[in-house]
C-alpha cells in the first residue's frame, strides 16, 4: 500500500544508479523524448528515474498504467500550463506529489493531505555557501546562524525546509527565501512566517527526513498534523540492471 490514509505523506527514495531502459518504458513517449534530448547522460538517467518513480507511485494509487497517468504543469502566479509545478491533471483524485534530486539521490513525496513539496541537497565540501546567506536567511535567522558558528549543515537544513515550503505552495523561486522564516536547524521543522498569507503558518507541516547530515532533506505539506513514512523506491522499479 502506497498511502495508508489521508494524514500520511509517503516519501520514496531511490538513486540515479538504477537507471535502466525498462524505466524509460514507464514514461509516455513525449516525456521520454524530452529526457533523450538532455545532453548529459547523468541528467537523462536522473530525469528518467525520477519520473519513472513518480509515475509508478501515482499509477499504483490511481489504478492506471504508469505511462497513462496524465501530468500537467500549473503556474500558481499566472495560471500558465507551460511552466510551474507539475501536478496530476485529474484534480478530483486529490493526490499531490513532489520530486527532488541532488547528487545520486532521487526522492518523491506523495500525499492526499494537501499540496506537498520536497527537497534534498548534497553538502559539497568545496562549495562556498556564503554568497547565498543574504538571499536565504531572514535577519533573525542570520543572527542565530552566525551565533551558532555558521555551519554549512545548518544552512542547508534551513535551505531544504524553505525550498520544500515554496514547492508545496507552488511559487518556487518566486518567493525569495529571505522573506519567510522556518524554525532553527536544531528544532523540529516548522514554518514560522509567510509574507502574503500568514494563515499558511498554522496550516503547514514541515518535516525533516532523517538520515545522513550531509544529505539534508525536508518535506512540507499544506495541511496540519501530517505524518511521514519513508520507503525504498528501488524496490518498486523494474529490477533489471540495478547496481
Ligand atoms: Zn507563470
Amino acid at each position: 500500500m502506497i498511502l495508508a490514509d489521508a494524514k500520511e505523506c509517503a516519501v520514496w527514495w531511490t538513486e540515479v544508479g538504477c537507471a535502466d531502459p525498462a524505466l524509460a518504458a514507464l514514461l509516455p513517449a513525449a516525456e521520454r523524448d524530452r529526457a533523450d534530448r538532455l545532453r548529459r547522460a547523468v541528467d537523462r538517467d536522473r530525469t528518467i528515474v525520477a519520473w519513472a518513480l513518480v509515475r509508478t507511485l501515482l499509477a499504483e494509487l490511481l489504478g492506471e498504467a504508469a505511462a497513462d497517468v496524465a501530468i500537467e504543469r500549473h503556474c500558481v502566479r499566472c495560471g500558465s500550463a507551460d511552466h510551474g509545478k507539475p501536478r496530476l491533471a485529474d484534480r478530483s483524485a486529490g493526490l499531490h506529489f513532489s520530486l527532488a534530486h541532488s547528487g545520486p539521490h532521487v526522492v518523491v513525496a506523495v500525499s492526499r493531505a494537501g499540496p506537498v513539496g520536497i527537497d534534498v541537497e548534497h553538502l559539497k565540501a568545496k562549495s562556498d555557501y556564503r554568497p547565498l546567506y543574504r538571499r536565504t536567511l531572514t535577519a533573525d535567522e542570520a543572527a542565530a546562524f552566525h551565533a551558532a558558528g555558521a555551519r554549512p549543515h545548518d544552512f542547508l537544513r534551513t535551505w531544504v525546509r524553505k525550498e520544500a515550503v515554496t514547492k508545496a505552495v507552488g511559487t518556487g523561486i518566486a518567493t525569495p527565501f529571505h522573506t519567510f522564516a522556518v524554525s532553527g536547524p536544531e528544532e523540529l521543522g516548522a514554518l514560522l512566517t509567510w509574507p502574503d498569507d500568514p494563515s499558511l503558518v498554522d496550516h503547514t507541516t514541515v518535516l525533516d527526513l532523517p538520515g545522513d547530515p550531509d544529505r539534508p532533506a525536508a518535506v512540507a505539506i499544506l495541511a496540519r498534523d501530517v505524518r511521514m513514512s519513508e520507503h525504498d523506491g528501488a524496490r518498486l522499479l523494474p529490477r533489471r540492471g540495478r547496481r
